[in-house]
């Protein structure tokens, strides 16, 4: 889960990061109301989207007058941003951030990832910060500090000294780096954070060390721990189709192809996306129904799948242990009269109860092809897709 960049920076405050002072707007009335309470000669107003590279187009704007904050206030509020991360449909601006601004020495960039193959939280910082990470990597390189944290003992002073030293810092700015590098990775530590980027961490004209950025996202399967963080969901900035899924209490995660997938466990959903890309199909969705699904919570399956306009065929792949395909089977009936489903429709069931679910698609008189194989299935749901020459197959295969 993320969340907005005003959250980020009031949780890190609380862990001994220093932040701009700033507050929130919704309206170009509280915008300028906000920046007098600051008092300071230049605010900033920052767009407040689950994405970054805002400045590129627009939503972070320094403002000297109370005439231009309303201004970039106005154009900001109810527009969707694109950034390269957002997506082309982009993400709304609900709310501002106004905060005072800062005079920049040097832009610095320091993240904390969670790194798969150590296993560990791994610190990503380099003196060229401001640009994005991908660009510092393809730009500078050699720019790049990486450096490992024992969970164990966690990050350890000497360890964020050395991290400082190589950003090049002047020793005396060393204590203030230090603490801001360890301030950091206890937020990221303690509240089980999956990824924080502070892009950037900036050397101000008076010689401080300030987080003037700040991204936050959560590993969801520990926000139990942290119920004062999962009321900083803003439904707003996430894709609807997931939305509406998980709050079904379904497991999905959207992607970009034209087959809709509904499968029992995550293990063999993602056997059948790679079978389906194997097939020379892409699939629009991960969707694991879970274990021991009743006929309505296969039909809110399809209801959640077929959400999403760009799928045209779907395959349900049911290898069932604690599932029943003959419940399974009634779900899909339904699913097919009740939504009144025309496209292509592959069913491969497995397992308890296997020659009920088979009889139940098999007298509904349903046009639902049923295969034995998950590969069959695959390879059958993929030309029954291309058999029907929907535009977005020719569009795409064109290009
Ligand atoms: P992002 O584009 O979404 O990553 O938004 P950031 O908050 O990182 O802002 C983008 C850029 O705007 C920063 O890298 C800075 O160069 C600039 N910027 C943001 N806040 C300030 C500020 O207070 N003072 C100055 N001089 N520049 C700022
Ligand atoms: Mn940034």
């Amino acid at each position: 889960m993320d969340i907005h960049e005003y959250q980020a920076k009031d949780l890190l405050k609380k862990f001994g990061v220093n932040v701009p002072r700033g507050g929130i707007a919704y309206s170009p009335e509280q915008a300028v109301y906000r920046a007098q309470e600051l008092s300071g000669e230049r605010v900033v107003v920052k767009a407040q989207i689950h994405s970054g590279a805002r400045g590129k187009v627009g939503g972070v704007k320094i403002c000297s007058t109370d005439d231009e904050i309303a201004e970039a206030a106005t154009w900001m509020l109810g527009r969707k941003l694109v950034t390269h991360q957002t997506g082309p449909q982009g993400k709304l601006v609900g709310r501002l951030y106004i905060e005072e601004a800062t005079d920049i020495a040097q832009e610095l960039y320091l993240g904390f990832v969670m790194d798969r193959t150590e296993e560990r939280v791994v610190v990503v910082a380099s003196a060229q910060g401001g640009m994005e990470i991908e660009d510092i990597s393809a730009n500078e390189p050699g720019s790049i500090i990486r450096s490992v944290v024992d969970p164990a003992v966690g990050m350890q002073a000497f360890q964020a000294r050395e991290i400082a030293f190589q950003l090049g810092l002047e020793p005396g700015l060393i204590p203030q780096a230090v603490k801001q590098i360890t301030g950091a990775y206890r937020a990221m530590d303690e509240m089980d954070a999956a990824m924080l980027e502070i892009n950037p961490l900036v050397v101000t004209k008076s010689g401080e060390i300030v987080a003037l950025d700040a991204k936050l996202s959560f590993d969801a399967n520990a926000l139990f721990r942290h119920p004062e963080i999962s009321e900083l969901r803003d439904k707003s900035q996430e894709d609807p189709r997931e939305t509406y899924a998980e709050d079904r209490g379904l497991n999905y995660i959207g992607l970009e192809g034209h087959i809709g997938c509904i499968v029992n466990g995550a293990g063999l959903a993602m056997a059948t996306l790679d079978m389906i890309k194997m097939s020379g199909g892409e699939p629009a969705n991960f969707l694991d129904v879970g274990g021991g699904a009743s006929p309505e919570r296969v039909l809110m399956s399809f209801k959640a799948v077929l959400n999403d306009p760009k799928v045209e065929a779907i395959l349900v792949n049911i290898f069932a242990g604690i599932n029943r395909c003959d419940w399974i089977a009634e779900g899909v009936v339904r699913a097919v009269k009740e939504l009144n489903l025309t496209m292509p429709l592959v069913v491969r069931l497995s397992g308890t109860n296997v020659d009920e679910g088979r009889k139940v698609l098999a007298e509904s008189g349903l046009d639902i092809t049923t295969t034995e194989t998950l590969a069959e299935a695959a390879e059958q749901v993929v030309a029954a897709w291309k058999a029907t020459g929907n535009p977005s197959t020719t569009a795409e295969a064109a290009q």
